[in-house]
């Protein structure tokens, strides 16, 4: 999935990113950058389609994963333990 198609946009100058959860896309997921006053993650890249995000985004229950180069990426979840 890319980040384009989840409706993003940026706030206050560029200094937050706002898109809809991959999960469901009903509510708007809001990354502040070290920049703003809460700051916890890094932007690299101009666009939404090379940018990256670190760390991972945790917004569980809705959603953890990451931004890498405008692609939306879920993080790896454990593999199914066969009994
Ligand atoms: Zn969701």
């Amino acid at each position: 999935m890319k980040l384009s198609e989840l409706d993003p946009s940026w706030r206050d100058g560029g200094r937050a990113l706002l898109f809809l959860c991959p999960c469901c896309r009903k509510v708007q997921l809001r990354i502040p950058f070290a920049s703003g006053p809460n700051p916890q993650w890094r932007k690299y890249g101009t666009t939404f389609e090379d940018l990256t995000v670190q760390p991972s985004i945790d917004a569980t229950p809705h959603w953890h994963g990451y931004i890498e180069e405008g692609q939306i990426k879920d993080v790896a979840k454990p593999a199914p333990t066969t009994l």
